[in-house]
């Protein structure tokens, strides 16, 4: 379902958006991105003659405050809609009604934020009630909240059996997602790299049966040189993950799955931009020294698995990028992904720093799709089904 399947003209569009954005100190937008990417489906409602009414979370807050409050980016909003945008001090009772009811056609409303309340994090169904009557269609376009089962995210779907859509940032998060796992151009190679392997396994071991080439870089692939009988010195590794780590292997080798680990590694003396740094081989790294970048060598074998790719999926960096010294293997896989697009691979970049990075390097418009979703991304990747995705298709 899309917006293009409803009948939108004179009715009031209740839209679940991500626009919980980085706020400074005297609450100005940071990083507009995630409310720039909802600008298509707010344009498109506007364009077919509905009213849009927004929702949407700001951060952790405990209760109301005023450094949550979504009031703090309606003036930026209104910047960059070039109309301006009406504001409710709740999501739901009379402030909000008395906002959203009275909605003409072409005009925009804002909600206080939606986690004032506790009931959207339980997904309260008496709350997700509430929270519907302020629309009467329902666009669920906030993929950073789409594996959550909030009231406004899942639950609240329920009361608009006829009249529920995805919006356009869904719909291509979706379309890009399932170019790369269903029916992919092959070869396939995902990139997975990041600190933790325990937060990324579920992926792996789905990913493992799915890709042709498996890439792992940043501190997770410690604990994999470490399941090969490598020696790791002081690099990061989760010992009681090794006993996956080697199923991984093993089924990435009945597989024929081909899995690239870092053949060297930029090492430390400390965890500290100004440390002392040697190239070791990833296997043998000395007592007290930590692996906190791929090598040269490993960069080179890298990009020659990016260029021989036709669909590549990139969530996490290959080392601590943060440093300087360390930024090189993490900046070589963004210049190959932008290689690869230029010869027509496709490329899906997702987490927030793989994304980061890819935006330091100036190279937002060089992949094929820039992920606005960390967690929901690698849920779906796992193979879950995401609340947000699946009341929609209910
Ligand atoms: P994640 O949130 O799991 O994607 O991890 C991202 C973090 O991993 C970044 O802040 C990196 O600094 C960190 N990281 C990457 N490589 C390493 C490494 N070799 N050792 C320790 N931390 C790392």
């Amino acid at each position: 379902m899309t917006i293009s399947d409803l009948n939108i003209r004179g009715r009031r569009a209740l839209v679940r958006v991500d626009f919980n954005v980085p706020l400074d100190k005297s609450g100005n937008v940071q990083d507009d991105t995630r409310i720039r990417r909802a600008l298509p489906t707010i344009k498109a409602l506007l364009k077919g003659g509905a009213s849009v009414v927004l929702m949407s979370h700001l951060g952790r807050p405990k209760g109301v405050s005023e450094e949550f409050s979504l009031k703090q980016i309606v003036s930026h909003l209104e910047g960059l809609l070039g109309n301006s945008v009406q504001f409710a001090s709740d999501c739901v009772g009379d402030s909000a009604l008395d906002v959203s009811q009275n909605l003409k056609q072409g005009e925009i409303a804002l909600l206080e934020n939606l986690r004032f309340h506790e009931e959207e994090k339980s997904g309260d169904e008496f709350f997700a009630g509430q929270l519907a009557e302020n629309g009467d269609l329902y666009i669920n376009d906030a993929f950073g909240t789409a594996h959550r089962n909030h009231a406004s995210t899942a639950v609240i779907a329920r009361f608009f059996p006829e009249d529920k859509a995805f919006g356009k940032l869904l719909e291509g998060e979706i379309s890009a997602l399932s170019k790369v796992m269903s029916n992919p151009a092959r070869p396939l190679l995902a990139i997975i790299g990041g600190a933790k392997v325990s937060s990324k396994l579920t992926v792996l071991e789905n990913l493992v049966e799915k890709v042709d080439k498996l890439m792992i870089g940043g501190g997770m692939a410690y604990t994999f040189i470490l399941a090969k009988g490598g020696k790791v010195g002081a690099s990061l590794v989760e010992k009681e993950m090794v006993v996956r780590a080697k199923a991984i292997l093993e089924k990435a080798a009945s597989n024929s799955t081909e899995i690239l680990l870092p053949e060297d590694s930029i090492c430390a003396d400390k965890f500290s931009a100004d440390a002392n740094f040697v190239v070791f081989n990833s296997d043998e790294i000395k007592e007290n020294w930590m692996g906190l970048d791929i090598g040269p060598k490993a960069c080179e074998k890298f990009a020659a698995a990016v260029s021989e790719s036709k669909t590549i999926l990139w969530n996490g960096p290959m080392g601590v990028f943060e440093f300087e010294a360390c930024s090189k293997g993490t900046f070589t896989v963004a210049n190959a992904l932008k290689d690869a697009t230029k010869k027509g691979a496709y490329t899906l970049v997702g987490g927030g720093d793989s994304v980061a990075a890819i935006n330091v390097c100036g190279l937002a418009n060089d992949v094929s799709y820039m992920s606005t979703g960390g967690g929901a991304m690698l849920e779906y990747l796992e193979g879950k089904t995401l609340p947000g995705i699946a009341a929609i298709l209910d």
